[in-house]
């Protein structure tokens, strides 16, 4: 019993926040009629603003772990979001990487990017195999690296490199490592043999979507990579690493089936793995969590041995500056952030020097011995 207690406070101190970065992609909105520019705008390096709703004259300044403005590269992101991560997963300790967020905001482009500006997926990849390159044969651990690729969707856990409608389970071992079996595991001895395995896959996804109604905005993809290191000596002793790479479900869904139950399920609980996610990262990041509900979704299942304890995870939660995306950004913001401040300054100087115009001509009418009425 004692032992217990000791374990469990030992756990509980090691329980590693979700560390938050932002990302603000470029103004697109070019048909944007009302010519309205942007409503959010970065600061510096961790901070932004939004303008407030409920009075113009005011903006929410909120502060984040990084902050990434829309002049931030791939590589950026990649060089301090993601890199620091990856050398614990060939040690047998756990990562993840989210991108959160509306749909529209860039969470694809974050992290599957394109042929021209790869995202996070193929640069995280690519180091991995740099990483256990670059590893001293005399350590005396060879080392073994396979993927897995599957979707969430409807609350449903399905096998994207071998297809089917199949729902997989999800387990806890006795040393209460998750895992799905049945899932397809590749093993991959290189980026292109990662490539040929992965790029119809994701086609895959997107056929499907197109079909069923924008299943892309609704479903998680979630790569694993899973780094097996063991020693080539006595005991041969084996550590597992994993990494998951997450493309998150369009945030804008939560909000609306997360606040009525009724929704939710008629819905078929599309998004309660959102939903829940964003209730463990709250529990995580606010250091007070009695109980982390990881076993209330199926994302948040599948995670739970690489999100909080002693996993090393990061949300990078993408964001959009249109007027049109204002509340979804409002929202994915008040989730992100560990504290907002409401500050009163003019978000853009024009939409204040408009209305101070007419006062000051009536005081220069005044002046000019004018009536002003
Ligand atoms: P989501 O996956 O969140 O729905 P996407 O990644 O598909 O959003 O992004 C929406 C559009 O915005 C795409 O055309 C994408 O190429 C573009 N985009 C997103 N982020 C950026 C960025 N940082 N720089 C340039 N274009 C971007
Ligand atoms: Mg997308």
């Amino acid at each position: 019993m004692a032992q217990r207690l000791a374990v469990a406070d030992g756990g509980n101190k090691k329980t590693s926040r979700v560390r938050v970065a932002v990302r603000l992609r470029p103004y697109m909105d070019k048909q944007d009629e009302k010519g309205e520019g942007p409503c959010v705008r970065g600061l510096d390096s961790q901070n932004l603003e939004i303008i407030n709703w409920r009075n113009a004259t005011e903006t929410v300044k909120y502060h984040f772990d990084v902050f990434h403005g829309e002049q931030t590269t791939q590589q950026q992101v990649f060089l301090s979001s993601v890199k620091p991560i990856l050398p614990h997963i060939l040690t047998g300790q756990n990562a993840s990487v989210f991108a959160y967020g509306p749909t529209g905001a860039g969470k694809t482009h974050t992290m599957l990017g394109s042929s021209e500006k790869p995202g996070v997926i193929p640069r995280a990849v690519q180091e991995v195999f740099n990483l256990v390159k670059a590893k001293d044969e005399d350590e005396g651990w060879d080392y073994n690296i396979d993927m897995s690729y599957m979707e969430i969707y409807n609350e449903k856990v399905l096998d994207l490199l071998s297809p089917s409608a199949q729902d997989l389970p999800i387990r806890e071992d006795k040393d209460k490592n998750i895992f799905i079996p049945g899932l397809t595991r590749t093993t991959i001895s290189s980026f292109s043999d990662f490539d040929k395995h992965f790029v119809p896959a994701s086609l895959n996804r997107t056929t499907a979507s197109t079909k069923l109604n924008q299943r892309s905005s609704r479903s998680h993809a979630i790569l694993l990579i899973k780094v097996v290191r063991t020693e080539r000596s006595l005991p041969h002793r084996q550590q597992t690493g994993k990494l998951y790479l997450v493309d998150l479900a369009g945030s804008e869904d939560n909000r609306r089936t997360g606040n009525r139950g009724i929704r939710l399920k008629e819905s078929g609980a599309i998004n309660l793995s959102l939903f829940t996610l964003s209730k463990v990262v709250d529990s995580l990041n606010s250091g007070t969590a009695i109980r982390v509900p990881y076993r209330d979704s199926k994302l948040t299942r599948l995670l739970q041995d690489s999100l909080g304890g002693s996993a090393h995870s990061v949300m990078i939660t993408n964001i959009a500056p249109e007027y049109k995306y204002y509340f979804d950004t409002f929202s994915a913001l008040n989730f992100a952030a560990k504290s907002k401040l409401i500050v009163n300054k003019p978000f853009t100087r024009e939409t204040v020097a408009v209305p101070v115009l007419p006062v000051k001509r009536t005081r220069e009418d005044q002046e000019a011995g004018g009536s002003g009425n």
